[in-house]
Formats: structure tokens, sequence, C-alpha cells
């Protein structure tokens, strides 16, 4: 039997949602919307078009969106000066550094310029080390987004093996622990990974997040698993630019119980969970609860 296709555009949407309505209540509470403001250096066009979907999101949701631009040429310490002047002002609630910065900029350094409390996308040192220890802080948008697809297959997710490919710290090492929070049995593996297709065959959830089209073939995909496809590939096919995940859809959706489309899977989750840790963000700075 084919797979479930797990709809992230709708469970993004209907988070977003329930965000908007929380936002809305938040303004009312305390006389201002949370606000989000997006640092972009440079002019790539793939950012531009990101910052200002997030910017729109941003605003669909009541919440305030500030762009702060910058151009390509600008040094590291003009950038981190910007940083700085958002952390200190009491109107801002999360600030994101739009990525890649330009390469004459060091792009952990700068990111650890953002004060811990309004790091919505969670990579500062600090809420780095924070999800390690499991405690409270910002956590990464996307891995977020896979463990609220998970939870969509699966109510409880205690037990399973989990096996999530590729080790980045945006994306695999963040969802490994925040699967390991779950309970999850967690296998981390990666490029110097041997047996990976065996590997992966053991895994209840299979996550992917390579940047590879396609290297997770069918029949790496154990029976009745949920599979998670992170990957966001451009290829070229019968002449025509398309998206494709890390995974083998059409292979894998034979064996799988329930799996991510790319796109429209994993991806608009992300910017929901940006706008629930902006939410998150604003309430704890105001020492109240945030959104479940
Ligand atoms: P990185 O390039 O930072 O990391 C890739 C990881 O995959 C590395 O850990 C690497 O291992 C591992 N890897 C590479 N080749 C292989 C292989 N042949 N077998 C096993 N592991 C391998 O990528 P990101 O984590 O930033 O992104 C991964 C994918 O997710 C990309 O396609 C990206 O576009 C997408 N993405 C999607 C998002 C969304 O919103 N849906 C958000 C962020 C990313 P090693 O460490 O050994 O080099």
């Amino acid at each position: 039997m084919s797979a479930r296709i797990i709809d992230g555009k709708a469970i993004a949407s209907a988070l977003r949602e329930r965000i908007g309505e929380e936002a809305r209540a938040f303004a009312k509470a305390h006389g201002a919307p949370p606000c989000l403001a997006v640092v972009l250096v440079g002019d790539d066009p793939a950012s531009q078009v990101y910052v200002r979907n997030k910017g729109r999101a941003t605003r669909e949701s009541g919440m305030i969106s500030i762009e702060k631009r910058l151009p390509a040429s600008a040094s590291e310490a003009e950038v981190a000066a910007v940083v700085r002047a958002l952390n200190e002002d009491p109107s801002i609630d999360g600030i994101l550094v739009q990525m890649p910065l330009p390469v004459h900029i060091d792009a952990h350094s700068v990111i650890n310029e953002i004060d811990p409390a309004k790091d919505v996308d969670g990579l500062t040192e600090t809420n780095a080390g924070r999800l390690l220890l499991g405690v409270q802080g910002l956590r990464p948008c996307t891995p977020e987004g896979c463990v609220i697809l998970a939870k969509s297959v699966r109510d409880r997710l205690e037990g399973l093996r989990a096996v999530v490919v590729g080790r980045s710290i945006l994306v695999g090492k963040p969802l490994s622990l925040l699967l390991l929070a779950e309970n999850c049995t967690v296998v981390m593996a990666h490029s110097k990974t041997r047996d990976l297709p065996e590997i992966c065959r053991s895994a209840d959830i299979l996550c992917a997040a390579v940047g590879r089209p396609r290297l997770i073939e069918g029949d790496w995909v154990k029976k009745g698993a949920v599979v998670l496809d992170i990957g966001i590939n451009r290829v070229e096919e019968d002449g025509a630019a398309r998206l494709v995940g890390d995974v083998d859809f059409e292979a894998a959706k034979e064996r799988a119980e329930a799996i991510t489309p790319v796109p429209g899977g994993v991806g608009p989750m992300t910017i929901a969970c940006l706008l629930r840790n902006t939410l998150i963000a604003a309430a704890r700075r105001r020492g109240v609860r945030g959104p479940a």
C-alpha cells in the first residue's frame, strides 16, 4: 500500500493560524505585537526571496516584521554592530541573520552576537548548549518542524528508533537531540558512515538532511517507517528545473507508512516554527508563558 503523504503545508498553515491568534492576544495584553528583525547582507536573490517570505508570514501572523539590509561589502564589525543594536532595542523580540553571509564574514561569530533570548533560529552557542543540556531555550526551526511532523503520524515517539542522515549544526545535530529528548533511540549518520543502507533500514523514523538528490533509495526504507525528507535539491529533469528531496520519493512511498513530499513537507514548517519561536521569545522576555 502506498504511504500516507504528510501534508506539511496544511500542518504549517494550522500552526501559523494558531500562532496568529496567540500573537493578537499577546498584542492586546502587552500593548504591542511580537516583533521579528531579519538582517540581510548582500543581494543574493534566493536570500531576498526568503527574507520577503518571512516578512510576509510574520505580518500575516499579526506580528511586526522589520528588515535591516546591509551591502555585500559590509564588514563583519558592521554586521555585528547591527545585531548588537537590535539586542539593545527593547521593541525587538526576535533576531534572525539570513544565511549565507558573504564569504569575508564569519557566520559563527555574527550568530553568536545575537542575544540568546532573541535567537529565534536557535543557533547561538548558548541555545545549542541548552538543547544539549535539555533545558529551556530556543530550538532551531527546521528540526522543531520535523518533530511536529513526526508527531502528526505517531502520538508517541518514545522507544522508536530514529536514524538521522546528516549532522549539520543547522539540521542534523539539533534534530538528533530533539528526537533524543522525545526518548527515541537515535543514530546519527553522515558521509563517513559505513553500511548506510542497512542503518537506514533499521529506522522507524528516517530523517534525511544531506543535500544529495534521492540519495536514500526505496529499499533503504523499512516497511511502515515514517520518512522525513528535509533535503531541497534543484535538479534539471526532462529539460525542466524541479525540486527533489534526499529520498527517492516514488520508491520510498511504496514501503513507508508516511512520508513528507518535497516541496510541501518539511519546508513550510520552518517558517511556521520561526513564528512560533518569535512568539515564545516575546512571551519569555515578558516573563509569561509562550505557546504550547
Ligand atoms: P550540510 O551540507 O551542512 O550537511 C550535510 C550533511 O550530510 C553533512 O553532515 C554530511 O556529512 C552529510 N552527507 C553528505 N553526503 C553524504 C552521504 N553521501 N551519505 C551520508 N551523509 C552525507 O547541509 P544542511 O544540513 O544545511 O542541509 C541539508 C539539506 O537540507 C539541504 O538539501 C538543504 O537545502 C536542506 N534544508 C532544508 C530546510 C528546510 O526548511 N526544509 C532548512 C535547511 C536545510 P559530513 O558531516 O560527514 O560531511
